[in-house]
């Protein structure tokens, strides 16, 4: 049983915190925070052993009646491996702990590419990672691209993709983003950082993107051209994308015309939280022009990378090939709409 220690029990942590326990090979060792909020009362409650990131700050927890077990350095050097899902930039800060303890650490997007050895997305690169020391699950949207980008590069090869990314401002509980009422190019240069982010894992595609920001929480969405090597059918294509288990591919008959529904549905069908783990891409806007493909696809931003993080447990462990792992996860979160 592979002992996990989660640090930084925001948005992405406690949902990876959830998804380890659904895993049959691991257990949460515990989940370190700052503060004292909501979240450490319900990582209280779901049975967490919860550690001040803080050393110091101990005592705040206790006068909020929260039982904390030690500091955040006990649970790294009890854990197989640490996932870190602080704030962008304080995982590079956090590495000499993991070093320190010789703990294996998976990083998030929010750090730069060159804090970890390897950029990972389990359906494209995943035998990179396996036995790595530092291995840096990228973004939601890089997470996006590369699933997408795996089977049209392996099927008919890809000569350039645009893709144009409208991102939500901030999540659900970001209130410190907003409140917010404006459309923003960002970066308005060009390219946004996703196209050099997305040659992390795939170096040698071509990829141009641009970056806008609009007063939203829900998901992302992408406007895709990927113009490929030969002439393809739209038919072939969404055949080719619907045997992906981690692309959703909405069918027409849904009526689901937006990040609102998709959000709806996904509370229907019962997803914690209201989570979509897929790319959710519309099935009619799967088109074709000759060599040219064309698609729109939703990405929730909260949840894509979560999967991802339970396959770069195994990988950095080296406790699972990637086809063995990829079904695991898939088949104990309940992936595949
Ligand atoms: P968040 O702010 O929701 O959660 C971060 C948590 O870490 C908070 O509980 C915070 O109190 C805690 N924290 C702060 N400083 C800490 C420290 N020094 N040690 C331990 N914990 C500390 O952030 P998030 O949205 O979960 O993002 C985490 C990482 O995941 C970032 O790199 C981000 O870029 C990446 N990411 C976020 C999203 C998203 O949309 N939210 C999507 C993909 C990747």
């Amino acid at each position: 049983m592979l002992q996990v220690a989660i640090n930084g029990y925001g948005t992405i942590g406690k949902r990876v915190a959830d998804a380890v326990r659904a895993q049959p090979d691991m257990a949460v060792a515990g989940v370190a925070k700052t503060r004292p909020n909501f979240e450490a009362e319900t990582a209280v409650e779901r049975g967490y052993p919860l550690y001040a990131a803080v050393a110091d700050r101990a005592e705040r927890f206790a006068e909020a009646g929260l039982e904390v077990e030690g500091p955040v350095a006990d649970l790294v050097a009890a854990a197989d491996v640490v996932v870190d899902a602080t704030p962008s930039g304080i995982g590079a800060s956090n590495k000499e702990l993991y070093q320190e303890y010789d703990t294996p650490a998976i990083y998030q997007g929010g750090e730069d590419a060159d804090v970890a050895d390897v950029s990972f997305n389990a359906r494209s690169n995943y035998a990179d990672a396996i036995d790595a020391e530092h291995v840096r699950v990228v973004s939601c949207n890089t997470t996006g691209l590369s699933r997408l980008i795996a089977p049209l590069s392996e099927t008919y090869g890809i000569e350039k993709v645009r893709a144009t990314l409208v991102r939500r401002g901030g999540d659900p509980g970001q209130t410190s983003r907003g409140p917010i009422n404006d459309i923003l190019p960002d970066p308005v240069t060009i390219p946004s950082h996703h196209g050099p982010d997305v040659n992390t894992i795939f170096p040698d595609v071509d990829i141009d993107t641009m970056g806008l920001k609009v007063p939203a929480t829900l998901m992302h969405t992408h406007s895709l051209n990927v113009t490929l090597e030969s002439a393809v059918d739209a038919a072939d294509v969404r055949d080719l994308l619907a045997e992906e288990d981690r692309l959703f591919l909405i069918p027409e008959t849904f009526d689901i015309d937006g990040a609102g529904k998709l959000k709806e549905y996904a509370d229907d069908v019962g997803r914690p939280r209201g989570d979509l783990w897929e790319n959710c891409i519309w099935a009619e806007s799967v088109s074709t022009e000759g060599r040219d493909l064309y698609c729109f696809q939703a990405i929730h931003q909260e949840s894509d990378v979560v999967p991802e993080n339970i396959d770069a447990i195994r990988a950095v462990t080296g406790a699972a090939d990637a086809a063995e792992s990829v079904a695991r996860t898939n088949e104990t979160m309940g992936i595949g709409l």
